[in-house]
């Protein structure tokens, strides 16, 4: 997994044009799954431009639901989170691209799917934040930290798509 690029300290006028290539954790969750939202969901990052660098179906044990939202430990919906996540096998992606972590976000929508924007992914698809469909990294870092938790070694490829010079100039 590739570390994102450091912006040219020295160079504060152009960070603006510096093109960082991130790494972000997607994850249809098990409501998604069952409901016949992966091909819709997997669509819409993929439409936008970003790379699929890793994918598969995955049955989350407790304790890896549990180190993946272990910030939100102390809430009082953290269990429920944890029954939630567990309840059936969700789909985990690795996305790569320009400003990929909080495009993703952007594209999936506030998390109560009541306030998320039409057009966003929990907008159109989903009711309730206790069911909103996918989850999405929420810093380049975490994106990263995600990655490594939910893939195995050599589950994350490297790889250029054959649209990649429609892409970027
Ligand atoms: P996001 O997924 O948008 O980054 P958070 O990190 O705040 O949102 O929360 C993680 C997940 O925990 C949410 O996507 C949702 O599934 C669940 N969650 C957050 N707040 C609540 C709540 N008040 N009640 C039930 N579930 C919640």
């Amino acid at each position: 997994i590739k570390k994102p690029n450091k912006p040219n300290i020295f160079l504060p006028h152009l960070v603006a044009s510096v093109e960082q290539v991130d790494q972000t954790y997607i994850m249809i969750k098990p409501d998604g799954v069952q409901r016949g939202l992966v091909g819709e969901i997997i669509s819409r990052f993929e439409k936008k431009g970003f790379k699929l660098t890793g994918l598969k179906l995955f049955q989350c044990p407790k304790e890896l639901a549990e180190e993946h939202y272990k910030d939100l430990q102390s809430k009082p919906f953290f269990p429920k989170l944890i029954e939630y996540i567990t309840s059936g096998p969700v789909v985990c992606m690795a996305w790569e691209g320009i400003g990929v972590v909080a495009s993703a976000r952007k594209l999936i929508g506030a998390t109560n799917p009541l306030e998320a924007d039409p057009g966003t992914i929990r907008g159109d698809l989903a009711v309730q934040t206790g069911r909103n469909v996918v989850h999405g990294s929420d810093s380049p870092e975490n994106g990263i930290r995600e990655i490594g938790l939910w893939f195995e070694d050599g589950e994350v490829c490297e790889w250029t798509p054959v649209q990649e010079p429609w892409l970027k100039e």
